[in-house]
This record gives C-alpha cells, sequence and structure tokens, in this order.
C-alpha cells in the first residue's frame, strides 16, 4: 500500500495456554497480576477452564516452553500467587485513601475475592508469541482495505486486540452497505475515508491508553508506583469514569 507503520518490539512474548482450574467455581471474572517480568493473565472460558496470557520476557518464554506441564503449572500457580516486597509507604498510601474512599462512601478496592488456582493445563496447548506495538498510518488505499491486527497492534494487558478488530469490520460493513445503497461503487474513496478516520478515532486514543498502562506498569520508580495505586483505587472508586474507560473498551 505505501504506507506508513509505525511499530516497535515490547521484547517480550505472551505465553498462552488453556488452563484447568483447580477447582470448579463461578469462572466469571479476568484476572490480571502485574510481575515484575509483565502481566499474567487469566480470562475465564466456562466454570473450569481458562485462557491463560502470560507476558514475559524471551527467555523466561522460552524456559516455560521446555518446562514438563506439571513444572509450568507450579510455577504459573507460582506467578499467581507468591508475595513480593511492598513499598511500606505505598501501602501506607493506599489504605489512607481506601479510609478516606470508605469515608465517603465510595468502594475502596479492599473487598477482593482470590484469584483461582490450576490444576492443570490442556496438553499440548502451549505457545508463545512475540508482543508488539504498531499502528498503519492509513487503513486505505485504492481497492485495499486494512482491519484488525493488520491496521493496528496493541500490547495484550488490556485484552483488547480482537476487539479493535472487530469494531473495524462492524464500521466497515456498515459503510460499505450505506455506499452500496446510496449507488456508488463499493470501494468509492468517501466511504473508505469515513472507514479510515471513524476507526483512527477509536483505535488510536485506545492503542495510546493501553500503551500508557504499559509504560506505567513497567516502571518501578517509587512516585510512579504510588501514582498508579493510587490512580486505580480513585479509577474503581469513581463509577463514571469507570464506565467511560469500560465504554471505550467494548464499543
Ligand atoms: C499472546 C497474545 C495474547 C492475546 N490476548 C488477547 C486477548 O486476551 N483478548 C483480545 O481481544 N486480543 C488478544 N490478543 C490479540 C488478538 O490475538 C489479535 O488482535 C487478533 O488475533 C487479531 O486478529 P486478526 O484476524 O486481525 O489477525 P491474526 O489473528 O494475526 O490473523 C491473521 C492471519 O493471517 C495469516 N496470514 C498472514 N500472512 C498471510 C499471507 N501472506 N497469506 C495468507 N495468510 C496470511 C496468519 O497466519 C493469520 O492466521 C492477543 C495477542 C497475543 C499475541
Amino acid at each position: 500500500m505505501g504506507v506508513q507503520y509505525l511499530s516497535w518490539s515490547y521484547d517480550q512474548m505472551g505465553v498462552v495456554a488453556t488452563v484447568l482450574l483447580a477447582e470448579e467455581t463461578n469462572n466469571t471474572t479476568a484476572w490480571q497480576r502485574w510481575l515484575p517480568s509483565g502481566p499474567v493473565a487469566l480470562l475465564p472460558l466456562d466454570n473450569k477452564r481458562s485462557s491463560l496470557v502470560w507476558s514475559t520476557w524471551h527467555d523466561h518464554a522460552k524456559q516455560l516452553l521446555k518446562l514438563p506441564e506439571d513444572q509450568f503449572v507450579d510455577s504459573l500457580n507460582d506467578a499467581l500467587w507468591n508475595q513480593y516486597p511492598r513499598s511500606t509507604g505505598v501501602a501506607t498510601a493506599t489504605s489512607w485513601m481506601s479510609s478516606a474512599l470508605r469515608r465517603v462512601g465510595l468502594p475502596d478496592g479492599v473487598d477482593r475475592q482470590l484469584p483461582p488456582s490450576v490444576r492443570h493445563i490442556v496438553p499440548k496447548s502451549r505457545a508463545a508469541f512475540p508482543l508488539g506495538f504498531g499502528h498503519s498510518t492509513r487503513y486505505v488505499a485504492p481497492g485495499v482495505v486494512l482491519v484488525g491486527d493488520a491496521a493496528h497492534r496493541v500490547h495484550p494487558l488490556a485484552g483488547q486486540g480482537v476487539n479493535l478488530g472487530f469494531g473495524d469490520l462492524k464500521d466497515l460493513t456498515e459503510l460499505l452497505a450505506e455506499s452500496v445503497y446510496s449507488g456508488f461503487e463499493i470501494t468509492h474513496p468517501t466511504w473508505m475515508e469515513k472507514y479510515e478516520s471513524a476507526r483512527q478515532r477509536h483505535n488510536v486514543p485506545t492503542q495510546l491508553m493501553i500503551e500508557v498502562l504499559h509504560r506505567l506498569y513497567t516502571v518501578d520508580l517509587l512516585p510512579v508506583v504510588l501514582a498508579r495505586s493510587l490512580g486505580l483505587q480513585l479509577t474503581n472508586a469513581l463509577q463514571p469514569l469507570k464506565k467511560l474507560i469500560i465504554t471505550q473498551a467494548t464499543t
């Protein structure tokens, strides 16, 4: 297409697998824990199974792929449960924020459930994919349209990659139908460009938000850790802000 494509690699891989939970539960919550090497996430499939996305450094990902399945499960449960030293300054600030939120009647985020433990992985379901960011400056050219990861790639930390692609297809099919019903060629530039600007207006801010989150969570400077911990508590407590983020992620 001769268009510019902005991209970089995160120097990380996403290790994926289908996991069987230790106990059958009402498995409706997606869990994500940020470790020093990157986030590990369990996304519910049904009451017994979840889908694992474990972002980590290349060497660690390769080691995880080579481990026998039972040792892989032990490492995963460690990653989900292991306690890391916490800064007392941050712990004091978040506990102060919790009591302040409680005093004004807002959710304090303290009442948390525990993540599930993993018993097995589905045999041969392990794989690893390189993680990167990418964005094409143009989504259309005469007779060509980019959708999904061909147009934009994001870090899986927000579980948004597929949603962005589904959104592209929804808008594209609507605009192509409008183009045909209005008596234009299906590839008429007016409709193609409408697709491009509608999607870029949605995709670029979402990509930036994910990028900011990624950067916030790869730094362990105390002021940044403090800001993100308090920011997360506030975002959870302020319903209008939380709803705005959910709407952006689901449209
Ligand atoms: C580790 C990881 C975890 C993820 N987790 C999530 C998540 O939890 N939630 C979420 O929403 N998204 C997630 N994503 C992102 C999601 O997987 C992608 O956004 C989505 O798969 C993109 O779909 P796509 O059809 O655009 O591209 P792809 O899924 O990449 O499909 C493109 C297809 O084209 C084929 N292909 C490429 N070149 C050619 C060619 N020249 N000829 C023929 N075929 C070709 C490829 O083999 C591939 O099958 C994750 C991604 C990774 C890497």
